[in-house]
């Protein structure tokens, strides 16, 4: 029997004063969730292990049974994954974004949401002026730096310093003076950059030196066939899921049109979706624009994005009769405009019926299956037990 696991970032929430009192869930009209609820079971999942942070990376790695705890070690390293990027064994990989800091503050952590077609030449300046770091081009201001022989450094992410100034917040530990050296010589080299000189006749932000933070060595997740017994694919724009997929060993699907955001082509995702269901045994499909939308707060976009994903898994259900779940990885809160680490509403059709008619966050916490932990849900779907891992990962 072959399983689809639909998940919508950030779907969950709070009963909202905007919506009567209803939660985006509960006001969105959603009749292919209702009817996996309808034709299977409810219950609340634990996706964020006490102690973690509640982001989509923790949240997945803990629904594909890899204990966070265990094998998280930052993001850069599943960056590199997703970019194919083997790192070697004593290698450090941190995600190593363009910012523009002017007067010693943190004015954006994109510089602008720099493109790539100017962010990657930047990058390869600064690379060709650097030694004993070694820089990688990604998509927009969002890049990789990997630090061979390192030892790790704790970092702070420049989205959360926005308008401090950078002087507290820099690189601590073994390799700050290596981190922060690369960093003094990138403000050098970007200063005398063309397409910085452009960008500020422009009117917009230079990238005036990179950031590197989330550092991490790769992680050795068991792979996916071995531990269930099965085949095992990821549909999702997301990188960080992209490269936790590319580690445990699960095709990683692209879809083009898939853009991580509200535009989503959701169509194109229905229908690599059906593609994947006809080779893998198991499909991980990820829609991030709930997430988004939860965290420009805006009530509209979230309930539309719920539609569009329950729409595509509308599509699929019309040729798909297998096990199917659905849920969110974290809340993102619209009050909040952030994740929080609350249990999930999930629904299963194929493991038995009770009685739920719909997947909202109220009917969930009554449903038969319970308050479960994320681990179980591959084993619940599958129908197997996972099997015991070679051990702690590196
Ligand atoms: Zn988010």
């Amino acid at each position: 029997m072959k399983v689809l696991l639909v998940l919508g970032d950030g779907m969950a929430d709070e009963p909202l004063p905007e919506l009567g009192g209803r939660t985006p869930l509960e006001a969105a009209r959603t009749p292919s969730f209702d009817r996996i609820a309808r034709e299977g079971a409810c219950g609340l999942l634990r996706t964020i292990p006490p102690g973690c942070e509640a982001g989509s990376d923790i949240a997945s790695l803990s629904i594909l049974g890899y204990d966070p705890r265990e094998h998280y070690t930052g993001r850069g390293p599943l960056e590199a994954a997703s970019m194919g990027i083997s790192l070697g064994r004593g290698d450090i990989a941190y995600r190593c974004n363009l910012v523009t800091v002017r007067d010693g503050v943190m004015e954006d952590f994109s510089a602008g949401h720099i493109p790539s077609r100017e962010g990657a030449p930047l990058i390869r300046a600064v690379a060709a002026g650097m030694d004993g770091v070694s820089l990688h081009a990604g998509i927009s201001y969002r890049n990789l730096m990997v630090v061979p022989d390192g030892s790790g450094a704790e970092t702070t992410p420049p989205h959360d310093i926005v308008g401090q100034p950078t002087g507290p917040y820099l690189p601590k530990g073994e390799d700050a003076p290596r981190l922060i050296r690369a960093m003094e010589r990138s403000r050098e080299i970007l200063r005398a950059q063309p397409v910085n000189r452009e960008r500020i006749a422009r009117g917009e932000r230079p990238a005036t030196m990179i950031w590197p933070w989330s550092g991490g060595r790769t992680p050795r997740l068991q792979p996916f066939r071995d531990r269930y017994g099965v085949s095992g694919a990821m549909i999702s724009a997301v990188d960080l899921l992209n490269g936790i997929a590319r580690l445990a060993g699960m095709e990683v699907i692209r879809v083009p049109g898939a853009t991580g955001y509200l535009d989503t082509d959701y169509d194109a995702k229905a229908r690599y979706g059906r593609d994947a269901l006809e080779r893998s045994d198991f499909l991980y499909l990820h829609v991030e624009a709930p997430d988004e939308a939860g965290h420009m707060g805006s009530v509209e976009e979230k309930v539309r994005a719920i539609e569009r994903v329950d729409g595509m898994l509308g599509k699929i259900l019309e040729s798909f009769d297998g096990i199917v779940a659905v849920l969110p990885d974290h809340p993102t809160p619209i009050r909040l405009k952030t994740h929080t680490a609350d249990p999930v509403p999930f629904a299963v059709r194929g493991i038995g019926t009770d009685g739920c008619r719909r997947l909202t966050e109220r009917e969930a916490a009554g449903g038969s299956l319970g308050l479960r932990e994320a681990a179980d849900l591959l084993p619940l779907l599958l129908g197997k037990a996972a099997r015991p891992g070679p051990g702690k990962g590196g």
